[in-house]
C-alpha cells in the first residue's frame, strides 16, 4: 500500500472532494477541527504519511489530508 501513487489535488476525483494534502489548509465550511484522512473511515493507512483511501482507487492519500466525504471512524 505504502506504493501507491499520490492522488494530486489536481486529480478530478480529488477537486470533486475538495481534496486537500493538508486539512489544516482547506478553506471549506464542512471541515471539522481535528478531522483528517487518519481518522476517517475510508482509509486504511497509518497515522502518518500515506496510505489508501477507498475513494480514490489505486492512489494514496495523505493521513493528515481531507475531503468532504470525511466520515468519522467507528471507535
Ligand atoms: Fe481522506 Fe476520508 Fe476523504 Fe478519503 S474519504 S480523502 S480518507 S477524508
Amino acid at each position: 500500500a505504502a506504493d501507491l501513487p499520490p492522488v494530486t489535488e489536481a486529480d478530478p476525483t480529488a477537486k470533486a472532494l475538495g481534496y486537500v494534502e493538508d486539512a489544516s489548509k482547506t478553506a471549506d465550511a464542512k471541515h471539522k477541527a481535528g478531522d483528517d484522512c487518519a481518522n476517517c473511515q475510508f482509509y486504511s493507512g497509518g497515522a502518518t504519511g500515506r496510505g489508501p483511501c477507498q475513494l480514490f482507487p489505486g492512489k494514496s492519500v495523505n493521513a493528515k489530508g481531507w475531503c468532504v466525504s470525511h466520515t468519522p471512524k467507528k471507535a
